[in-house]
């Protein structure tokens, strides 16, 4: 399996086609991680994957969780928004932390699996074919240029992606004229981790201001410049540092400050028609470009790597016939659509494409300051993961079930259960295998028993070890006694949900699929 491109997706495709037992190489242009400031914001659907991929301690020493936010208009906060979270649950809804670290991470973790996964870094792909049993890659490095042979090709090779260019594929969609800069400064503070948001602000009149705090003291700040201003003057220090001063002043932050980086954006939202071509795919950036505004970047590209790497491995080890793949297209092509949709509404808030987006926001914000139904509007939604309503994999649902959380094609809810060996939390048993959830009291039907040897994983879950009800709730079996099998896909979604024990249509359903242990 060849990957190209050894950005936070290639590294994470890695990582998880390692933890199946699929060796990979990775061929990474640069000599090493990023550079700048580009994502910051990681879901906790990202964490789940990212744990996968080996990472949990490491994010989670260095990251800065956060729940929440607040908008201001002017000077007046017009929302105090919090994202759903608990204290029982396994993740933050959100942690803070700079994009090169979570390259560094789950390359670091790579080395635990040396045989299997393997980086050569400054090795461009430069061109590639392919036929009916593989890819074959031109690659260039300083030592030459070399020709290598695989099974697949992963294109995670960025924005501009070369293996998108060689092809002869474009992204379809939209671009922004809007612009912001993006500034890092190093600066101590004890304000706590929040998105903080601010559209006119006397600070900087007429503008829109995000403020984000990230691991070693660093603000990230982004604000919108107006439609007139030259970009390239935009991002000179002498017009960037007496902005950001102004803000810092106008917030009451004092310590001394210096600037670590400056760039400008401008929001797109464009996608491939196809993520499959033959045996290349696409995944993150080369795949989608989706505003950063709601986070949905990165986080995105993780969930492609996600929803890629256990189908990859079951039609390369031939569990799995390769109709498998075609899904990997379809599902992560809605789930674009969606955030594509979400982006782009974030974005027209953000930066408000012509003068009636501008007339609306400023009503809605007029409005949010005494109306509180009005808030609602105005708050910023972010990155979540996708159902995959409609997917060729989903497997009908029998009977009556007391909540859709965990309809077929959602992602599967998260519950805290206690085991023989201590609490924890049901995500931790995704990311490998089938999964079938069993929920029964007293022992198992043999049939249950022996799901194993179908290549079916099984998690039982009687009442008390589900103490806190929150599995029998959230799969949609809160009734007394209520007895049912939820299958879950290795990447965590939820396939199929059965009422009662019987195992045979949930096996039935697998051999239709093609799928064997
Ligand atoms: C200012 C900014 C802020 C952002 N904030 C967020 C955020 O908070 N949350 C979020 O989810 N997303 C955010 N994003 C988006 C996020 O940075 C991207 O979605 C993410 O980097 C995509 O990862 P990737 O691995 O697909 O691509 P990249 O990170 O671009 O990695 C691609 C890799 O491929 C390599 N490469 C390119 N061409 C070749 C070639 N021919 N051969 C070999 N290697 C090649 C490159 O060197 C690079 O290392 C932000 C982006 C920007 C610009």
């Amino acid at each position: 399996m060849l990957i190209a491109g050894g950005g936070p997706v290639g590294l994470t495709l890695a990582s998880l086609l390692a933890r199946h037992g699929i060796a990979s190489l990775v061929v990474e242009a640069d000599a090493g991680y990023c550079t700048g400031s580009r994502a910051i914001c990681i879901s906790r659907r990202s964490q789940e994957i990212l744990a996968w991929a080996g990472v949990q301690d490491a994010l989670a020493a260095k990251s800065l969780p956060w729940t929440g936010g607040r908008s201001y208009w002017r000077s007046t906060e017009v929302l105090h928004f919090q994202m759903p979270s608990e204290p029982s649950q396994r993740f933050a809804p959100m942690v803070n932390i700079q994009q090169y670290f979570v390259e560094q991470f789950v390359h670091e973790a790579l080395a635990a699996a040396p045989q299997l996964a393997q980086v050569a870094w400054s090795s461009r792909v430069v061109d590639l074919g392919q036929d009916g049993d593989g890819v074959e890659v031109d690659i260039e490095s300083p030592d030459g240029r070399r020709t290598v042979r695989a099974g697949y090709l992963a294109a995670c090779d960025g924005g501009r992606s070369t293996v998108r260019e060689r092809m002869g594929l474009q992204l379809e969609g939209t671009q922004y004229e809007g612009r912001y800069v993006i500034v890092d400064i190093v600066q101590k503070t004890s304000r706590p981790v929040e998105r903080l948001a601010w559209f006119d602000p006397p600070s900087n009149p007429g503008s829109t201001l995000l403020m984000h705090r990230q691991p070693g003291d660093v603000w990230r700040i982004d604000y919108q410049i107006r439609d007139d201003e030259d970009p390239v003057e935009a991002v000179k220090p002498e017009n960037v540092l007496p902005r950001v001063r102004s803000h810092l002043e106008m917030i009451g932050e004092t310590e001394p400050w210096e600037p670590l980086w400056i760039s400008v954006y401008n929001a797109k939202c464009l996608t491939l028609p196809d993520y499959r071509h033959g045996r290349v795919f696409f995944a993150g950036d080369a795949a989608h470009l989706v505003p950063i505004f709601g986070v949905r970047g990165l986080n995105s590209g993780l969930d492609d790597a996600g929803n890629l790497a256990w189908k990859l491995a079951r039609v390369i080890e031939g569990t799995a016939p390769d109709a498998l793949l075609h899904s990997y297209s379809a599902e992560r092509l809605h789930a674009t659509h969606e955030n594509l949709a979400y982006g782009a509404k974030s974005t027209e808030f953000m930066a408000p494409p012509n003068f009636a987006f501008k007339l609306m926001r400023e009503a809605a914000l007029r409005l949010a300051v005494s109306d509180e139904k009005v808030r609602s509007l105005i708050n910023p939604r972010q990155s979540a993961p996708i159902s995959y309503a409609g997917s060729p994999l989903n497997l009908a649902q029998q009977g009556g079930w007391s909540s859709d959380m965990a309809a077929p094609g959602s992602p599967a809810p998260e519950a805290l259960l206690a085991g023989p060996q201590g609490k924890f939390h049901l995500t931790q048993c995704f990311g490998k295998d089938l999964v079938c959830l069993v929920f029964a009291d007293g022992p198992l039907p043999q049939a249950v028993a022996r799901l194993p040897e179908h290549g079916v994983g099984v998690l039982e879950i009687p009442a008390d070890a589900d103490a806190l009800g929150q599995a029998r709730e959230r799969y949609g079996l809160a009734e007394r006694g209520a007895q049912g099998l939820v299958l879950v896909r290795p990447d965590g979604y939820v396939m199929g949900r059965w009422r009662g024990l019987e195992t045979a249509p949930l096996l039935a359903a697998l051999e239709r699929l093609g799928w064997t242990p």
